[in-house]
């Protein structure tokens, strides 16, 4: 099989070879046709997470080097092992990517994307910028009949973090309505999802006039400049008092101080993006605003099946994708790292 391979943190990756794996057990063996270039490839690639203050959180963990960077897979199913049972041979599908150890607590309530001790594809074991993956049950293969391949893989990162985030934010609509602060390809799936799960009116922010004329399209009820020194006194004021849920899909300490602000009492601010940096709010303002911060990392698997149903069912507007073959990856890396890309692009190996 044809890699793409992590050899040293901090360099490109390159091209290496290896025996293509035989599926033993339960595993199965896809052949990628298509793997879709995530921004937090970059960081594993860096080997750490910007912790603001010069503060680094050190990824590089136990990884065995040359690894496979790619999480965001789809194919077809080559071979199965004796006890992966319900495959097809040819049959495409996206991999789930956020597997856990399968037995501890987390794992058994579904929580696989929180497992302490994960598999995830791409993350901690072999992922899919190369000709061939394992997948090791054929529980992590989902049927995206009716969607784009180009697009399916990609759902498995930014889409279900976008879903899961939005989820969250749900129960406390009930409150107001929703803010999502950060419009990159993540908030922009994050919008949709909104617009598909609630009536209620969907504010959104960001910096950027193009990325906010962007949310306007896709239905946002108003759109707002964080820059504007007015921004948040306005945003509660088109809420009625305040926001139920705001999602911040940046994540850096500007982004998640100015997400929080005008989120009413008995509200929550959702942390999603993984920008960097760190914040602070005097302690007595969480009783006295009845206020939750919470963190949303990706989706469970079911979660991935209910986000798959709503793209299924046509809610969700196919985002830009510039496909390229498996030698552009670190190139590809590099663009992403320049801020060099519009959409996503997705590696056909
Ligand atoms: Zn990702
Ligand atoms: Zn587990």
């Amino acid at each position: 099989m044809h890699r793409q391979s992590l050899v040293d943190y901090g360099k490109s990756l390159v091209a290496t070879e290896a025996p293509t794996p035989e599926p033993r057990g339960s595993e199965v063996l896809l052949r990628v046709s298509h793997c879709g270039v995530c921004h937090s490839d970059i960081h594993l690639q860096d080997g750490y997470f910007d912790l603001g203050g010069g503060q680094k959180l050190d990824v590089r963990g136990n990884r065995p080097l040359p690894f496979t960077l790619g999480h965001e897979i789809a194919g077809t199913v080559e071979a199965a092992g004796p006890d992966a049972k319900g495959v097809t041979p040819g049959k495409f599908y996206a991999a789930y990517p956020w597997i856990g150890c399968g037995t501890c607590g987390l794992c058994a309530r579904g929580d696989e994307h929180l497992c302490n001790a994960p598999r995830a594809l791409g993350i901690t074991v072999d992922g899919g910028y190369a000709t061939h993956v394992i997948v090791p049950n054929p529980r992590y293969l989902l049927d995206v009949e009716g969607i784009a391949p180009e697009i399916a893989c990609a759902l498995m990162c930014s889409g279900l973090t976008g879903y899961g985030a939005i989820k969250k934010a749900m129960p406390h609509l009930r409150v107001g309505p929703l803010l999502i602060v950060g419009l990159g390809g993540v908030g922009l799936m994050g919008l949709q999802f909104a617009r598909a799960l609630t009536d209620k009116p969907v504010f959104v922010a960001d910096i950027d006039s193009a990325k906010r004329a962007a949310a306007l399209k896709l239905g946002a009820a108003e759109a707002f400049d964080p820059a504007d020194a007015g921004a948040r006194k306005s945003i509660a004021k088109a809420a009625g008092g305040g926001v139920g849920a705001a999602v911040d899909f940046a994540g850096s300490d500007k982004s998640l101080a100015f997400a929080q602000a005008p989120v009413a009492k008995g509200g929550a601010a959702i942390v999603v993006g993984l920008f960097g940096g760190s914040f602070t709010l005097p302690v007595p303002m969480f009783p006295l605003r009845a206020l939750t911060i919470m963190g949303s990392y990706v989706g469970s698997p079911a979660e991935a099946r209910e986000m798959l149903d709503l793209v299924k069912a046509g809610k969700v507007a196919p985002i830009p994708v510039d496909m390229r073959p498996l030698a552009a990856t670190s190139t590809s890396l590099d663009d992403l790292r320049a801020g060099k890309v519009v959409g996503r692009v997705v590696i056909t190996p």
